[in-house]
Parts: structure tokens; C-alpha cells; sequence
């Protein structure tokens, strides 16, 4: 894949640090930058913990964990972004911050890198436009834990280049994922499909069709699906699920998106779903 080596990874939270580990596993440098050192030392030690599961899984050995982790420099210097190939950001989902963080990390990055953002919701081309490197922008879509899902949604901005595309997917491969086309459009695809249905079990349980038990179970046991809507909210979190809600509703136009006012009202109360303690269940 067109000599990508090095990537950088910006910001070292949930996300980043499992696309820093899956880099890292695959044989690539990754240059791991996040704002403080107690954020990276935490990266580094949920990476260690999640290699010694694929250890104790025979996945991996121990050799390859200690080669992964010695392919990681944490840093808190944007300015070693420099060395890397590709770089991939993953902080918080705020569009002013995303703007930031391209804006700098286009200065710092060699012309012809690409940059992608692994944003669940926020849109590529505008990301993009702050950059002076429209064309090599790109969304690279991660799921939830990264080492274990197979998915990474690459969303192509409205200048995005075939060229950028191609790299992305092959660089999505090597990390050993199976990479989706999509365009840049509200939620992408996953989001877009996803939260809705979300949305809908939401208003199952405030017009009293079932209780959230019975919600779950009719999905899983009728639908196939591993985990039910509201038991996966919980997972996400209900504040995240109301911030995507808003971003279809507001970026489609359509009422159809509007988020649950039960949804609304549980954000409100601090129910959070599994960070919080509370959700459609208690943890
Ligand atoms: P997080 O809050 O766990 O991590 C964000 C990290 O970014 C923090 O460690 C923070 O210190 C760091 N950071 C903040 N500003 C920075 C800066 N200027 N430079 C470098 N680092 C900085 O967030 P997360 O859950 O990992 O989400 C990251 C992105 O991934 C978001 O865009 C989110 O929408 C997306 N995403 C999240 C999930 C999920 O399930 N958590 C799934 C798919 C996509």
C-alpha cells in the first residue's frame, strides 16, 4: 500500500487506542499523539491489557505483543506527526475541535499524506475543507472494540480522490479489516441505518408497546441480532445516540429522524445508559 510505514494516530481514547493497537499489530510504526501523558499512559496500558487477551487467545504470541508495543511512541508532541505516512484522527466527536486538529495536523503532515478522522456523524467534506489538502481527506469509520470488529466504513468526501480511496482501502486491509465504500451523507451508512431503529425502540418503550426487555428480546430472538437496540444503547451511550439523532435530523430535514422525546428526557435525567450506572437498565 503506496509506502505507508508510519501512521499517525491523533488522540489516544477508546478509539484510538484500538486503531493504534491494530496498526501496531499489523507491523506498522505508529506515532501516538494525544494532549496529556496520563491519557497516553492510559492508551498504552489498555493496549498491553487488550494484546494479552489476544495472547491468552493464542491469536497472537508473546513476541508479537512485545513488537507491537515497541512499534507505539506515545507522544504529546503533534509535531512528530511529521514522521508518519497516514494519519488518523480520533478525538472527541466536536466539529470545532476537528476543524483544529486538521488544520494544525495539515501543517505538520508532509503534502502528500493522507488525513482521515474516524468520526462516527460529522461531515467529510466539510473536515476537509479546512485543510489545504481537500482531495486526501477521508473518513475511516472504526467500530467498537477496534482489534475485535471486522467493519471500517471508508467515507468518501464530497473531493475525496479515487487515488485517496484506493490507499485508504488498502491500508484498511493490511490492518486486517474489511473495508465498506460509502459516501458523505448524514450517519454514513451505519449510523444512518442504525439509529433510527434505536430511535424506534425508543418510542416502543414510551408508548408502553413492551417493556425494553421485551424490545430486546423480539430483536434478538426474532431478528437474528446479537445484542437488542436498547441494550446496545445503553452500550453506546444515550447522549451519543441523541447527538446522532440530531446531526440526521437537522443534516436530512426530515421528521422521520426526530429523536424520541423519551430519549431526550433519559439524557436530560443523566441516565446515560453503562457509564452512568442507568439506562434502559441498571449496571
Ligand atoms: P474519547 O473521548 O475516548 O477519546 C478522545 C481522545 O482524544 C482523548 O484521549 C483526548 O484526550 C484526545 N484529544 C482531545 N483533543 C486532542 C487534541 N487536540 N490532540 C490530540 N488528542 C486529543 O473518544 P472516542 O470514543 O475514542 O471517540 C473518538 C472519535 O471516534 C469520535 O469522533 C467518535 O465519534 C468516533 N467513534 C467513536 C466510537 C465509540 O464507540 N466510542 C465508535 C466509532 C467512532
Amino acid at each position: 500500500m503506496a509506502g505507508i510505514q508510519t501512521v499517525g494516530v491523533v488522540g489516544g481514547g477508546t478509539m484510538g487506542n484500538g486503531i493504534a493497537h491494530v496498526a501496531a499489530r499489523s507491523g506498522l510504526k505508529v506515532i501516538l499523539n494525544d494532549i496529556e501523558q496520563q491519557f497516553l499512559d492510559r492508551a498504552l496500558a489498555t493496549i498491553e491489557k487488550n494484546l494479552d487477551r489476544e495472547v491468552a487467545k493464542n491469536k497472537i504470541n508473546k513476541d508479537d505483543k512485545v513488537a507491537a508495543l515497541a512499534r507505539i511512541v506515545p507522544t504529546t508532541k503533534n509535531s512528530r506527526l511529521a514522521e508518519a505516512d497516514f494519519v488518523i484522527e480520533a478525538v472527541a466527536e466536536d466539529v470545532e475541535l476537528k476543524l483544529k486538529v486538521f488544520r494544525a495536523i495539515d501543517e505538520i503532515v508532509r503534502p502528500g499524506a493522507i488525513l482521515a478522522s474516524n468520526t462516527s456523524s460529522i461531515s467529510i467534506t466539510k473536515i476537509a475543507s479546512g485543510t489545504k489538502r481537500p482531495d486526501k481527506v477521508i473518513g475511516m469509520h472504526f467500530m467498537n472494540p477496534v482489534p475485535v470488529m471486522a467493519l471500517v466504513e471508508i467515507v468518501r468526501g464530497h473531493v475525496t480522490s479515487n487515488e485517496t480511496y484506493e490507499t485508504t482501502r488498502q491500508l484498511a486491509e493490511s490492518l486486517g479489516k474489511t473495508p465498506v465504500e460509502v459516501n458523505d451523507y448524514p450517519g454514513f451508512v451505519s449510523n444512518r441505518v442504525l439509529m433510527p431503529m434505536i430511535n424506534e425502540a425508543v418510542f416502543c418503550v414510551m408508548e408502553g408497546v413492551g417493556t425494553a426487555e421485551a424490545i430486546d428480546s423480539v430483536m434478538k430472538l426474532g431478528m437474528n441480532h446479537p445484542i437488542g437496540p436498547l441494550a446496545l444503547a445503553d452500550l453506546i451511550g444515550l447522549d451519543v445516540c441523541l447527538d446522532i439523532m440530531e446531526v440526521l435530523h437537522t443534516g436530512l430535514g426530515d421528521s422521520k429522524y426526530r429523536p424520541c422525546p423519551l430519549l431526550r428526557k433519559m439524557v436530560d435525567a443523566g441516565d446515560l445508559g453503562r457509564k452512568s450506572g442507568r439506562g434502559f437498565y441498571k449496571y
